[in-house]
């Protein structure tokens, strides 16, 4: 998990203007798992043997669906991603997510609404699976 949260761009011991920022804002569940890698990505559901591959299904058998393929790489997302980036103007490359949302509020929530929109659709795919 140490590396994911670095990865998004969030330190173990964040400065003290990030720990503010964090504190004054709302992390709900759809935030937390993919702050902390945690959520029903491939990777974790093999794991714990609820998946039989830990691969992507969308973007192949060598990509390994963790939360920075699905956050930063997968093509089921790019919609979704590119919304992000257009709200954020710019590209979000691994190690910025954090930052990003840390600039304001509105930043704050387009990535917590890019969150929620990821995990939703993860878990919808993984029930339709079952
Ligand atoms: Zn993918």
């Amino acid at each position: 998990m140490e590396m994911w949260l670095q990865n998004a761009g969030l330190s173990l011991a964040p400065q003290k203007t990030e720990a503010a920022l964090v504190s004054s804002r709302k992390v709900d569940f759809y935030l937390t798992q993919v702050l902390s890698g945690h959520g029903c990505f491939r990777h974790n559901l093999k794991r714990f043997g609820h998946a039989e591959k830990y691969w992507c299904p969308e973007c192949g058998r060598s990509i390994v669906e963790d939360a920075r393929h699905v956050v930063f790489e997968c093509r089921r997302f790019a919609r979704e991603r590119h919304r992000l980036e257009t709200t954020a103007v710019r590209s979000i490359p691994p190690g910025n997510l954090v930052e990003v949302m840390l600039e304001n509020q509105m930043l704050w929530d387009a990535v917590a609404f890019f969150a929620a929109a990821l995990m939703q659709r993860l878990r919808s795919i993984e029930q339709e699976r079952r």
